[in-house]
Order: structure tokens, then C-alpha cells, then sequence
């Protein structure tokens, strides 16, 4: 038997809760994982409350994230005791996931664990930081530098947007935080953002070509943010969209891209391929100043998970939720 949340249909819709699960009853999978750590990423709030279609089989485990330690594995590629990382893949989705102390999952979902970082530095980036990474990796295959410009970073305050500034300003970029959050200035500029705005400048519909402020940006936030945040980039900028903070649609206009050549990439971390997400690995385990990790995250216990969804879908969480599984 091991602990981990579990979420079932009930008669006044989702039920979530922390229970007792039997090893016999993970999904199949070559590699047995003991997970050390979990986290609480916008996706995992939005099914553990319900409060979007995440799930599409139940009963399920949620968490899009672990980190943890081999306990047995079918594959040569693992061996028991090796520490390793599980990002997206549909865990928490269609497979059960990370939100307890065991997991079954394919191998080949699996990344090492680079030597630079321990496990809670890992948990602590999570799906949220390591799609800031992507994002980051993606502005630079598109030649943005740090001579290129300011880059604007949405949802700031948000995991995402967190690390996407601390690991930004470490390459030597100077970050617009665009937050909805502008008394929180302090903790953005010690993530190293250059200036912080608020959100509301970006909010509703705005002119489809505004003044040019940003060689490139990271958004997570997608509506009107997005629209407008690539409405006010500068010729041939670079624009990377992964998330919908904001919302789902993409209200805009084709000025920006055909009268400024302007390039907005879009970000997956769920089925994103091995090759780009080792990279993504060693250049988090590079180009993160992990001291500021201890900003970034705060831990809570698996009884905690269910307010804390709560908390992060209201906007009253700021940076990362790693969840202690073995905390119960
Ligand atoms: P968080 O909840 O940690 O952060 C989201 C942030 O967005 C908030 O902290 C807030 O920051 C900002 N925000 C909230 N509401 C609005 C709004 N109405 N308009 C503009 N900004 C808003 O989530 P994550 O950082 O974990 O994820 C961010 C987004 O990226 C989510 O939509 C998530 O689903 C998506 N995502 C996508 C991935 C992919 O593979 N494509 C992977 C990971 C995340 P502030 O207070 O500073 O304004």
C-alpha cells in the first residue's frame, strides 16, 4: 500500500482525496518509480478542483510532475536507485501520475536527473520551469539575444514566468515582468526582471500594431495578453506562447505578422520529443541560479494539495507549489 491523491467521480461531480492505493492497482509500465516529490502546476490545479477537463480516465492520480528514485526497473536504460525526472506524457492525465509515492510509467518518459541538481531542485523548476526553458530555447534558435532587446515575460509571478525571468536575466536579458501582481516588484527584481508592469495595460482589445517595445517575449497568459503583446514587439521579434492564464482564444490581427515580420512560436511540454527536453535539462541545470529556486518554491504536504489547487487557480500563489509526498 502507498498514499496518493485520488480522483473519482462522485454525485456532485470530481472528488479528491488523499487515500490508501495498492501497488497492483498502478498502470503498466517497465519502470517502478519510490517519487520523493510532486508539484502543483496550473494544469494539476485545474484537475484537482474540477475546474477544467484534465482528466480522461478516472479513478486517476493527478501531477503532471515527479521526481523520485528508481525501485525497479524491466528496462536496461534504468537500474534501481537512479534518480530520475517524469514531465507531462499524460501522467495525471491518462496515466496516473505524480500526486503520490509511487508511480508505474514507460521508460522511455524518463530523464536522468542531471548531476548538478538534487531532486527538490528539480521538482522545485517542474513542467512549469522546464517550459520556461523551452521557451527560452525557442527564442534563441530564432536569433534573439541579449543585444536583440527587451524581452517581456506575462504571468510573472506564475511558475512559468518565474523561472522564465530568473533563468532570462541570468543570460544577460534584460525581462519586462508583465503581472497582474505589480506590488510584488521585490520579488520579481530579485528574480532579476529589468521593470515590471502591470497586466492591465495588456488587457481587452487593443490597436493590431502598437509601439515597439520588445525584441522578443515568453507568454503564459494567451487572449487579449498575447494579442496585445505581440501587437507592441519590434520588427522580427520573436514571440513564444504556451499558456492560457489568461484565456484559450487568440483574438488578433495578421498586421503584426505580415507588416512586421514578427514569429510567434508556439510551446509544448507534453509530448515535447527526448532529444529537446534533455537539452532543456542540462541548460536548466546550467543557466538557473538554483538560489533563487528558494524564492521560486514553497513546499507543502499531500493533505495540502487540495487547497493549494484552489489557491493557485485564484491568483494567491506566487512562484512554485512542490508538493512532499511522503508528507502525510
Ligand atoms: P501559474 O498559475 O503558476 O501562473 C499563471 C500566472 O498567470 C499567474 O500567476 C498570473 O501571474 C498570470 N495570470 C493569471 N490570470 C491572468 C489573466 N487573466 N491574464 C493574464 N495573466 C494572468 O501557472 P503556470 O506558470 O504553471 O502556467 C502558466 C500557463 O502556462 C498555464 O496556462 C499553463 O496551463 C500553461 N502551461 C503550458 C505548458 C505547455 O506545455 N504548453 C506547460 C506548463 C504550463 P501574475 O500575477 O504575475 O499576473
Amino acid at each position: 500500500m502507498f498514499k496518493g491523491v485520488l480522483v473519482d467521480k462522485g454525485d456532485g461531480g470530481l472528488v479528491a482525496e488523499v487515500r490508501d492505493l495498492n501497488e497492483s492497482d498502478l498502470p503498466d509500465g517497465d519502470v517502478t518509480v519510490a517519487i520523493h516529490y510532486s508539484g502543483i502546476n496550473y494544469k494539476d490545479a485545474l484537475a484537482v478542483t474540477g475546474a477544467g477537463k484534465i482528466i480522461r480516465s478516472f479513478p486517476m492520480v493527478p501531477g503532471i510532475d515527479l521526481v523520485g528514485v528508481v525501485e525497479s526497473s524491466d528496462n536496461v536504460r534504468f537500474e534501481p536507485g537512479d534518480k530520475v525526472i517524469l514531465n507531462g506524457w499524460g501522467i495525471g492525465e491518462s496515466h496516473w501520475g505524480g500526486l503520490a509515492q509511487k508511480a508505474r510509467v514507460k521508460s522511455e518518459w524518463l530523464v536522468p536527473l542531471p548531476d548538478q541538481l538534487s531532486l527538490e531542485e528539480a521538482i522545485a523548476i517542474g513542467t512549469a520551469g522546464y517550459t520556461a526553458m523551452l521557451s527560452v530555447l525557442a527564442l534563441e534558435r530564432q536569433g534573439v539575444t541579449p543585444e536583440s532587446g527587451d524581452i517581456a515575460v506575462t504571468g510573472a509571478n506564475g511558475g512559468v514566468g518565474s523561472v522564465a525571468t530568473a533563468v532570462l536575466s541570468k543570460l544577460g536579458y534584460s525581462v519586462t515582468a508583465v503581472t497582474g501582481r505589480p506590488e510584488e516588484w521585490e520579488y520579481l527584481q530579485d528574480l532579476g526582471a529589468a521593470e515590471v508592469v502591470d497586466r492591465n495595460d495588456f488587457a481587452g482589445a487593443g490597436k493590431p500594431l502598437q509601439r515597439e517595445r520588445w525584441a522578443g517575449a515568453i507568454d503564459a497568459a494567451g487572449g487579449h495578453t498575447l494579442v496585445n503583446i505581440v501587437a507592441t514587439t519590434k520588427y522580427r521579434g520573436v514571440v513564444t506562447a504556451c499558456g492560457l492564464a489568461d484565456s484559450m482564444d487568440f483574438p488578433g490581427n495578421m498586421a503584426p505578422f505580415i507588416l512586421r515580420g514578427v514569429t510567434l512560436v508556439g510551446i509544448d511540454s507534453v509530448m515535447c520529443p527526448r532529444e529537446d527536453r534533455l537539452e532543456a535539462w542540462e541548460r536548466l541545470a546550467r543557466d538557473l541560479d538554483l538560489e533563487k529556486l528558494g524564492t521560486i518554491a514553497k513546499t507543502i504536504s499531500l493533505n495540502d494539495v487540495l487547497s493549494a489547487s484552489s489557491d493557485l487557480l485564484n491568483g494567491k500563489i506566487q512562484g512554485r507549489v512542490v508538493v512532499d509526498v511522503n508528507d502525510v
